[in-house]
């Protein structure tokens, strides 16, 4: 009888593994939609599409800091994968990722299963009309690769699914600039070579509870150039918008409230720092839409929104692929024009609260309630009571730094690690070929200050403040020379220019340069300082004043000491100063690196 039964048992399982191997349906579906594919999942099944259609190509673009691969699919309707081909064939070049944070699954769902609808069963065959995609089914491999029940404590499921951060615990999307992990390094390189014409991110929200299943953000506040921005407002974003509405996908801009889990203290969007995937393609001049959908919907519903956005998305760039292919054309030689560095570049927005437009939001009844455990407050939603609020919007903002371009930046080669991002991002980059005198704006810090404890593993700079001067400086042989007349020009002043929100200052790059090597002795500074008195004696009413002001400096005999030492000529001159310089005259770049 034992034999028997387990005779049966591995009978059923060789029945049901033979079934899925000849099978198309995903993971996701054969669980009715409350499970997610794992690591393993999405690769077997990957693969299998790519050896049972000539459109697909499988690359693997990286490995993951924990060692995995990383995959994509190119899908093209003649099975082309080299990037000069598809440009020449005049696709639209369309890029959709996935699992960036796989514990947000819809977007690996959804892939697996339109990959499949493309190639296999071709009910979507007709998307491949015009367009070539780039399918990233999950970008962060090692967080997938931490599956369990336990990985998002608001979310609806699935029952298992990946965790938020890489294995060396970051966020991949706040990585876009800095690009510190693996992963990134193999996006860029990805990015860079293809440029893709378009990018969907996909990901599931946190915050209040309301009636949509899907949000989503594209950069539309006037960060980007204004045709793709108008192209993004009045073109795209009606067409998917009016075909997620007749499909009952109830969808709506990505919002946050003024008051958190406070629908109705009113909404707020606004522009993405380039940390973030959308924001960073928005400086590449490409539009890029999140895709974020509501944890407190089930999987299965997220997934189905996701992967019918997807498919509008997809629709639409099929329309008129030529129209997008122009207005990205004449973006990138805009921003690489002369006429772009004439004006003052918008480095930083902020919201401006002053204005809001009035909207229908589609909310749930909620109270608000006095924690007798905690004394807070306590939201406590009731989505089986929908309720359309009337709410203030506040979707404009406006600069709030601006700073002048140069013609180009110039860093000396000790600061490589700059420069091989910089590289990572698409920049071309020449090199001085001997060493050279050059007029340049420079910055010198003031009071720089930094937070308390890591964010993204590094200690960033929370206290930007420069004065720019101009000099003639000596660059030696190798410097780096970062032309702005390119189409990266956005990406460079992102990066380079210190108050960027997402700048390598910011991000710690370039922090040694805040570091005092030398210090005087006491029983010398002492002495000096009194020889320095009676050579100026103005410096003494300084000192007293200076005193004065600061309690703390008064306090400190090594800080008054130091600060005669500042004023001596051992004072290291390099200090607090911004090894970049700018170059400002068009003349002075144009005779620097031609052989
Ligand atoms: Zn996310």
């Amino acid at each position: 009888m034992k034999h028997l039964s387990s005779f049966i048992f591995a009978a059923i399982i060789f029945l049901s593994l033979s079934a899925q191997e000849i099978s198309w349906t995903t993971p996701f579906e054969a669980s009715m939609g409350l499970q997610t594919a794992t690591y393993a999942e999405v690769i077997e099944y990957s693969k299998r599409i790519a050896e049972t259609s000539p459109q697909v190509t499988y690359e693997v673009i990286g490995i993951s800091a924990g060692g995995y691969e990383i995959p994509i699919l190119i899908i093209n309707k003649t099975g082309l994968s080299a990037p000069a081909d598809v440009r020449a064939s005049g696709d639209v070049v369309m890029l959709i990722e996935g699992g960036i944070h796989p514990g947000e699954a819809e977007g690996i769902d959804a892939i697996l299963m339109l990959m499949r609808d493309i190639v296999i069963t071709k009910e979507y065959e007709s998307l491949l009309n015009n367009v070539t995609f780039i399918f990233l089914p999950v970008f962060n491999v090692d967080g997938l690769n931490r599956f369990g029940p336990y990985n998002r404590i608001n979310q609806n499921g699935p029952e298992e699914m990946g965790w938020r951060a890489n294995s060396q615990n970051l966020n991949l999307n706040r990585d876009f600039l800095k690009a510190d992990t693996p992963e990134m390094h193999a996006w860029l390189k990805m990015f860079s070579t293809w440029l893709p014409d378009f990018f969907i991110d996909c990901h599931t929200t946190d915050g209040a509870d309301y009636q949509y299943v899907l949000t989503y953000a594209m950069e539309v506040f006037g960060t980007m150039d204004p045709m793709l921005t108008r192209w993004q407002k009045r073109e795209f974003l009606p067409y998917v918008q009016g075909k997620m509405d007749i499909s009952n996908h109830l969808m709506f801009p990505y919002v946050s409230f003024r008051r958190w889990h406070d629908p109705q203290s009113g909404l707020r969007s606004g522009p993405a720092p380039p940390r973030l995937s959308q924001g960073y393609t928005a400086i590449q001049n490409r539009p890029g839409l999140l895709i974020e959908t509501h944890m407190l919907k089930p999987h299965k519903d997220r997934t189905e929104a996701t992967y019918a956005l997807l498919v509008y998305s997809a629709e639409f760039l099929n329309r008129n692929p030529e129209k997008l292919k122009l207005i990205l054309k004449v973006a990138d030689e805009t921003t690489a024009n002369a006429a772009f560095r004439d004006r003052p570049y918008p480095i930083r927005w902020t919201r401006d609260d002053s204005d809001s437009v009035m909207v229908e939001f589609k909310g749930v009844e909620y109270d608000i309630i006095e924690s007798d455990l905690t004394g807070g407050k306590w939201f406590q939603y009731h989505p089986e009571k929908p309720v359309t609020f009337e709410l203030p919007w506040f979707n404009r903002s406006v600069p709030s730094v601006l700073v002048d371009l140069p013609e180009a930046y110039i860093i000396p080669q000790q600061w490589y690690e700059v420069i091989y991002r910089l590289a990572l991002h698409g920049v071309e980059i020449n090199y001085l070929l001997e060493d050279t005198d050059i007029w340049v704006e420079q910055y010198r810090f003031s009071d720089p200050k930094w937070g308390r404890g890591p964010y993204e593993g590094r200690f960033t700079m929370n206290n930007i403040e420069y004065e720019a001067f101009r000099d003639t400086v000596s660059f030696l042989k190798g410097s780096a020379i970062v032309d702005m007349n390119q189409r990266t020009a956005m990406v460079i002043a992102n990066i380079l220019e210190p108050k960027a929100p997402d700048s390598y200052v910011y991000w710690g790059f370039f922090s040694a340069i805040f570091e005092q090597k030398e210090y005087s002795e006491t029983y010398v500074m002492e002495e000096l300082a009194r020889e320095m008195i009676e050579a100026d004696p103005e410096l003494q009413a300084e000192f007293e004043k200076k005193k004065e002001e600061d309690p703390d400096f008064s306090k400190s005999q090594w800080g008054m000491l130091n600060w005669f030492y500042a004023k001596t000529p051992y004072w290291d001159e390099k200090k607090n100063l911004y090894p970049v310089g700018k170059i400002l005259e068009r003349q002075d770049v144009d005779g620097l690196y031609f052989e």
